[in-house]
């Protein structure tokens, strides 16, 4: 063969897992060129100093910057097609620029984590169970010596187009059963690709309520921009029929062929949500989440690139999730700082989404009770559509918001008078109360009477939270545990006390007050467990009355129709944030806990327990509700030259010591600030207000502008500095572009 019919290409520029910010050349060697065509978005196996590593081809190429002769051959070629697509390439390629971040490390997050070890990107093989001609001739009482084998025959019979594998786990089969019946000739098994959403769910077909007029309205207006981009902030006071809205947008896009993809809060997706979901397609659907396995995510991946998934319900990572046929994208919670990754590659889901979506030409819906303030500033400003829905569906109200005033009162575990009557009321008339408070454990510290002391973490600035039942000390910053001590370490008192309430010390509380009446507690302790959230849902619809106590956990998404009293415990928490989105947080925290109530035929009733009960704040909120509040939220931020006003880079700096991290700001500070652009504002190093978390000494600093290219130029400065700067040092830095956490 000639010269000429070789690859046109013989370099590809390969992104690798590592926190360079930059592409590797490698040669396409003759033997790989003449036998395979190289495409970018497929993974090769390259040398990487002294060792080997996984890459993506982002380019081919027909030259090399470097000496010829100091490129690299490729090993080998790991995939037959690419695994990521030109279209989520080029997202990629646009993350990498926007945020910062190394493109290998982009491209690699893209990636379900088995695809990142090089696992194949093919549909596994399971094996399927069919009788045999004697198989169906024989009846189970011959096998009734051998009960496991009886099961597992009577199993298959019952199955005449086959039992798969997976089916047979479900069902509690034993294997070895399957093989002695395979081996007496009753039962002939078959490998076939995993490439069905696991078992079909039983469809069942349920009247669609009757939209009302706000809901009519939203979904006519999404329906005529489905075929192009287009953002739409569907903006629906808790219980008002958003899901409802959208369910109905995606019956017909499914209709016409395409694939949508709902993306939904980290702990946010609930079993409820998803039945919801089943009830109404009958089509395949897949989840896309944390809490699933290595496999089960790969497996999920495959049927939404295969373009069988119809509907991916995924959290943030699902952002990247290839589908051929994508029509929409639903961002339900859209306000849920969930979307944003908080370490690594820093991005934002719901901004990623919207420019995912502008390149494919498709619509966006964003629902939410509480919008963030970025996407109320966009629908004030017209580039998003702004749907209001007002009124709750079907027959639910708004329910009512009280203060109750703590100054000077004499409290019961934390509850005042007023809150305790209301919830014996609430529980009499045999209906659900729901007291929230936004920390988890039994007591934020432990003590000494005698000396004073308090248990500390040994790597972080914080104090250890005491959790009675795990019998143990935890710091929620770090995750590091201590069993817990009943001695005090300095002065050997045994007067150890715990100061202030979690929702463990709550529950245990509540029970001895309402000795009869199930008690149910929701947060990240008691849901640990894969189906334990279930469960506890399961528990709440079985009883009449009931207290669930829970943190933010409970706030997202829930419908509890029996619940129609809430209790917030401590309204003044995030009152008095640091961070300037601290009132932001705390309006929809109330809101979203406040909608938990009266969602159905019955009236809800929240009471706000603070001790500012003529803040402002509070009673904006209370009396005007979280538009309003959020408005007079966004005229504060314009007045101070903040985010959604200005765009915002924060670099944050950590090393293990004390000063470094600083010193390193510092000297960047002086080096660069006489080349930023004169309108751009630097604030900084200060010190996080944690300075010490697991270990590392932590500072940061902040630059703002009204622009966002002169602010993306000083953050390339910036990162071009500090790669040059932390080679020799142990300092980790991070480019955190539009942070939700400015501390
Ligand atoms: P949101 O997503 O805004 O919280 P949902 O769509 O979950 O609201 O609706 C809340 C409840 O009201 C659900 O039980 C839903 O089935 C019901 N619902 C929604 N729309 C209507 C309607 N038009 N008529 C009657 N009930 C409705
Ligand atoms: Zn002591
Ligand atoms: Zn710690």
């Amino acid at each position: 063969m000639s010269e000429a019919l070789l690859t046109l290409a013989p370099y590809i520029k390969v992104a690798l897992p590592v926190p360079m910010r930059t592409l590797f050349d490698y040669k396409v060697p003759k033997a790989i060129a003449l036998r395979h065509e190289l495409k970018p978005g497929m993974r090769v196996k390259v040398p990487f100093g002294k060792s080997s590593r996984l890459g993506v081809i982002v380019a081919l190429s027909d030259h090399s910057e470097w000496d010829p002769e100091q490129v690299k051959p490729l090993t080998s070629l790991h995939d037959k097609s690419p695994v990521i697509s030109a279209e989520l390439m080029a997202l990629c390629e646009w993350a990498a620029r926007y945020y910062h971040h190394p493109i290998g490390d982009v491209i690699f997050h893209a990636l379900p984590v088995l695809l990142r070890k090089g696992e194949n990107a093919e549909f596994r093989t399971e094996n399927w169970w069919f009788t045999t001609e004697k198989g169906r001739a024989t009846s189970l009482e011959q096998l009734s010596r051998a009960p496991r084998q009886q099961d597992f025959l009577k199993a298959v019979q019952q199955h005449p187009n086959g039992l798969s594998q997976h089916a047979a786990s479900v069902l509690d089969l034993a294997p070895s059963a399957a093989k002695v019946l395979e081996e007496k000739g009753l039962l002939r098994k078959e490998p076939r690709s995993f490439n069905k959403g696991g078992e079909k769910h039983a469809h069942q077909t349920q009247v669609p309520p009757t939209l009302n007029v706000e809901q009519m309205r939203a979904t006519e207006h999404l329906l005529d921009y489905r075929n192009q981009f287009h953002v739409a902030l569907l903006d629906g006071v808790t219980g008002s029929g958003k899901t409802e809205v959208f369910l109905r947008v995606m019956e017909r896009l499914i209709e016409e062929g395409k694939q949508i993809l709902v993306m939904v809060p980290e702990i946010g997706l609930t079993p409820q949500t998803l039945k919801r979901f089943e009830i109404r397609f009958n089509t395949d659907i897949v989840l896309m989440h944390s809490n699933m396995s290595d496999r089960e995510r790969l497996d999920a991946w495959l049927l939404a690139a295969s373009g069988h998934a119809k509907i991916i319900i995924g959290t943030r990572s699902a952002a990247f999730i290839p589908a051929p046929n994508l029509g929409l994208i639903v961002i339900d919670e859209e306000h849920d700082t969930s979307y944003k990754q908080h370490e690594g590659f820093r991005y934002h889901a719901r901004d990623l989404a919207i420019k995912r979506a502008q390149a494919l030409d498709i619509p966006v819906l964003l629902a939410s009770a509480t919008p963030s303030y970025e996407s109320l500033t966009n629908a004030l400003q017209k580039r998003f559509a702004w749907l209001k829905l007002r009124q709750r569906a079907g027959n639910a109200h708004i329910p009512v918001m009280e203060r109750v005033d703590l100054r000077g009162k004499t409290l019961v575990h934390g509850f005042s008078e007023q809150a305790l009557a209301s919830m014996k009321l609430c529980l009499e008339r045999k209906e659900q109360v729901l007291v929230f408070l936004n920390r988890r454990g039994y007591a934020p510290t432990l003590m000494c009477h005698q000396c004073g002391w308090i248990a500390a973490c040994d790597h972080c600035d914080v104090n250890l939270t005491v959790h009675k039942r795990a019998n143990k000390l935890h710091c929620h910053h770090c995750d590091a545990q201590k069993a817990l001590i009943h001695t005090c370490p300095e002065c050997q008192s045994e007067a150890l006390f715990t100061v202030g309430e979690g929702t463990e010390q709550i529950e245990t509380q509540l029970s001895t007050l309402f000795k009869d009446t199930p008690i149910l507690r929701i947060d990240r302790d008691s849901t640990q467990r894969k189906s334990a959230m279930a469960k506890l849902t399961q528990k709440i619809h079985e009883h009449d009355q009931a207290i669930l106590i829970g943190t933010q956990m409970l706030a997202k998404g829930h419908h509890f129709p029996n619940v129609t009293l809430v209790i917030i415990m401590d309204a003044d928490a995030g009152l008095f944030s640091s961070d300037f989105r601290g009132m932001e947080r705390t309006a929809q925290l109330i809101t979203q806990v406040a909608g938990r109530a009266g969602r159905a035929k019955k009236p809800g009733h929240v009471l706000l327990q603070t001790y500012h009960p003529d803040h402002a704040a509070i009673e904006c909120l209370c009396n005007l509700g979280y538009e309003h509040f959020a408005i007079d939220g966004l005229a504060e931020r314009k007045s101070l030259s903040l985010p959604p006003f200005y765009h915002q880079v924060i670099v944050r700096a950590e090393s293990g010591n004390e000063q470094e991290a600083m010193q390193l700001l510092s000297a960047m500070r002086n080096d660069l600030e006489p080349f930023f652009a004169k309108d751009v504002y630097l604030v900084g190093p200060y010190t996080a207000i944690i300075v010490r978390k697991a270990g590392q000494h932590r500072a940061l600093i902040s630059i703002k502008a009204a622009q966002r290219a002169p602010l993306h130029q000083a953050t390339q400065m910036m990162t071009n500095w500090l790669e040059q700067s932390t080679k020799q040092h142990r300092i980790r830095f991070a480019i955190d572009v539009d942070p939700l956490e400015t501390y």
